[in-house]
């Protein structure tokens, strides 16, 4: 369906993008690559994200590291509510925002989580023209939280797509007034990294921005979007948190769990938080409710089962 064709010479790979897209109807993947044979190429197709490098007999395949990881999502749904949804696959496209892991969640419809660093309009639009996403399509952003971090491109990513904006009503006032709170580190390295950090945001200015989707403590459907999910209020890593939890198991945390250096060497709790009881809470109810797969805004994926044994539940 989509795939980029990868020149002998890298550099300039960017150029060829847009033009090898034509080639979508048409790119099949050699079975002899190895990384086909770990995965359908389907998925590839779908994913987008793909570039290809043909020779007569032969296709080696390299995923484009700029939207975010290695290796592809593809998931498969599992069945809550109604019929319809049940047999429906949600693509799921990583996108790095600067210290933010974005996500691009495409189903029925399309919404992305979190908005990154300011200044990353840019590298969203590149990323959405990779995974052959009008940008147009987007109709909702859900903020995580009110971070810096995670709303900086709100403004640019909401005139760039028309989507509205959604952030917890108790945090609204930091992105309408361009405030850049930070929350406390509650472990050793937590409170170290806080103290560099604060060293840097008199240079962070993230521009206020008008929110349209005010959320509040019971949550959001999001089958008016096109995404068999929800928005759930998690608070602990600050009182205005959400997740996206969707039916078939993922959970897209924001800060609620991490799993990157600076931040952490292994996937886990946060290590700033304003609530610590909050975040277990949060956790309990998330688990209860699912979760299965873990996609923190910082770091990759990992199983909710190391969640579960961290807080004993
Ligand atoms: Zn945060
Ligand atoms: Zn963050």
């Amino acid at each position: 369906m989509f795939a980029i064709l990868w020149p002998k010479r890298q550099a300039g790979y960017r150029r060829r993008t847009s033009a090898s897209t034509s080639n979508r109807s048409t790119v099949t993947l050699s079975p002899t690559t190895s990384l086909h044979q770990r995965r359908p190429p389907e998925l590839y197709a779908w994913y987008g994200a793909v570039h290809r490098r043909s020779t007569s007999q032969s296709v080696r395949v390299k995923l484009d590291s700029s939207v975010g990881f290695r290796e592809p999502y593809w998931v498969a749904r599992g069945g809550r509510t109604p019929e319809k949804w049940k047999q429906m696959k949600v693509q799921i496209i990583p996108i790095a925002l600067g210290f933010c892991q974005c996500y691009v969640l495409r189903a029925d419809g399309v919404i992305a989580v979190d908005a990154g660093a300011p200044n990353k309009g840019s590298r969203f639009a590149r990323a959405m023209e990779r995974a052959a996403i009008p940008p147009e399509e987007v109709r909702l952003i859900v903020l995580t939280h009110g971070h810096w971090d995670h709303v900086g491109s709100a403004g640019r990513l909401g005139q760039m797509t028309g989507a509205k904006l959604a952030l917890h009503e108790r945090e609204i006032g930091w992105l309408e007034q361009g405030l850049t709170p930070l929350p406390p580190g509650i472990t050793p390295g937590g409170r170290f990294f806080i103290r560099a950090l604060k060293l840097f945001m008199p240079l962070i200015k993230v521009p206020p921005t008008k929110v349209d989707i005010a959320l509040r403590d019971d949550g959001l459907s999001l089958t008016d979007y096109g995404i068999p999910g929800r928005v759930l209020y998690t608070p602990g890593h600050s009182s205005g948190s959400v997740s996206i939890l969707l039916d078939s198991g993922e959970a897209f945390v924001g800060d609620l769990a991490m799993n990157r250096f600076p931040l952490r060497l292994s996937p886990g709790l946060p290590v700033l938080a304003e609530d610590s009881s909050a975040v277990i809470r949060s956790w309990r109810m998330l688990l209860e409710q699912g979760a299965t797969t873990v996609y923190p805004a910082h770091g990759k994926p990992f199983p909710a089962e190391v969640i579960r044994s961290a807080i004993g539940a």
